[in-house]
């Protein structure tokens, strides 16, 4: 039996996670749950699965939910509360699916707390993931990939190092603009961009898709989780979203995992880990499917992935400034102020104005997180 505090409960990750949780009650116990402002959710999970603590992003959200709930369940607020929960002392393992930024501080809380941590929210690792991996490393506790791209390398892998690697190989499905012709990219709307062709999920993540700037983010992710330079990390184009990720090896060999797409089973195979437990959610008939394709990315429609590899080659703080610009870009697009194209022109606008420290700090990290937040509008009138 595992205990899980599950941040996010209320997104598309946290309610896949709930789902996985209900499938193997012998196994998952949440025994924390955090949201951010959807307190009728989180009030329905609490009542159905009884943690010990939850916590909401409102002070007066909070209180509301404590009136309720009566005292059999703690309630917490605001960054103090995910630590709070981040740091419960019977918890096993944390699954941080806050979109965005907001889960790095619980996430390095619960590694000194000696908890290991089940990674979704990928911002923090591209962010910061030399610190992550270098704490989670001193405190003796395991990261592990949410992400189906890197839970299908983890699986493939097999704890082989990385020396005995050739190339990663991270699947994309290309997102829905994948043969849309590049003269056609400025009347991209928000109501298109939302519309991916394999997966359900947030709206940063769905944008991310569409723009390929999750697979850029996915690259920098994998260098980190799985010790190996950005070079040997490739993207390889497959519509279909059946291979979730291939591992190369210096033999020659590849191996991949392959699934009808359901972030139930990597979410599953993080919690669970190191056992594989029984569970008929997914089924996979490759007769039905019949052709699986491969196509190489178009770097030219598709900017980020050539932005993503250059901040990962050049390392520093230059990842953190990456996704802190996509981030403010996206919240522009999503709110009409700019259009399509222009995401990937004020991450590269953000990119060439910063001044790179090579080997910062947390602190060095942050600093420039918020000197991109505050320089990247600066990007929208570019060309
Ligand atoms: P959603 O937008 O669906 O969910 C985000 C969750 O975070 C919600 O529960 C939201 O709460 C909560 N939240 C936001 N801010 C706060 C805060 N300050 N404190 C506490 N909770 C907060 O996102 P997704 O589930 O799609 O994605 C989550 C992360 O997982 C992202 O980093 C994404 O890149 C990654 N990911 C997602 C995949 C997917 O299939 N969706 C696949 C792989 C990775 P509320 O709704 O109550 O405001």
């Amino acid at each position: 039996m595992k205990n899980v505090v599950l941040l996010g409960s209320t997104g598309s990750i946290g309610t896949s996670t709930i789902k996985v949780a209900t499938d193997l009650p012998e196994h998952i116990r949440l025994l924390g749950l955090a949201a951010g402002g959807n307190t009728k959710l989180l009030l329905e999970q609490t009542m159905k699965h009884r943690p010990e603590a939850i916590s909401v992003r409102d002070p007066e959200d909070a209180r509301l939910l404590s009136d309720a709930l009566g005292t059999k369940t703690k309630v917490f607020c605001g960054d103090e509360g995910l630590i709070r929960l981040a740091t419960l002392p019977s918890a096993d393992i944390v699954l941080i699916a806050i979109v965005g930024t907001a889960g790095l501080a619980p996430a390095l809380a619960a590694i000194r707390a000696g908890k290991d941590i089940a990674v979704a929210s990928k911002e923090i690792l591209v962010m910061a993931g030399e610190t992550v991996m270098n704490e989670a490393r001193q405190h003796g506790v395991r990261v592990l990939a949410v992400d189906s791209e890197h839970s299908a390398i983890f699986q493939c892998l097999q704890d082989k190092p990385a020396s005995s690697v050739r190339r990663l190989w991270l699947t994309a499905s290309g997102g829905p603009f994948r043969t849309t012709p590049k003269e056609d990219f400025d009347g991209i709307t928000l109501e298109r961009a939302l519309k991916h062709p394999s997966w359900v999920m947030g709206t940063k993540i769905t944008i991310d898709s569409a723009t390929l700037f999750n697979k850029g983010l996915e690259m920098i992710e994998a260098r980190w989780l799985f010790d190996i330079e950005i070079g040997r990390v490739q993207v390889a184009v497959h519509p279909q979203s059946i291979i979730h990720s291939m591992v190369e090896f210096i033999d020659g060999s590849m191996l991949a995992q392959l699934s009808t797409p359901d972030m139930c089973l990597p979410i599953q195979y993080a919690l669970t880990y190191p056992e594989r437990i029984g569970s008929d959610r997914v089924q996979t008939n490759l007769a039905r499917l019949g052709t699986l394709t491969f196509e190489e990315p178009d770097l030219e429609r598709f900017p980020a992935l050539g932005l993503a590899r250059r901040a990962g080659e050049l390392g520093g703080t230059m990842p953190a400034v990456l996704n802190a610009a996509n981030e403010v870009a996206v919240a522009a697009f999503c709110r009409g102020k700019i259009s399509f194209p222009q995401i990937s022109r004020i991450v590269r606008h953000t990119m060439d104005q910063h001044r790179l420290m090579s080997h910062p700090s947390l602190d060095d990290v942050l600093k420039a997180d918020a000197w991109a937040r505050a320089e990247a509008p600066r990007g929208a009138s570019g060309s």
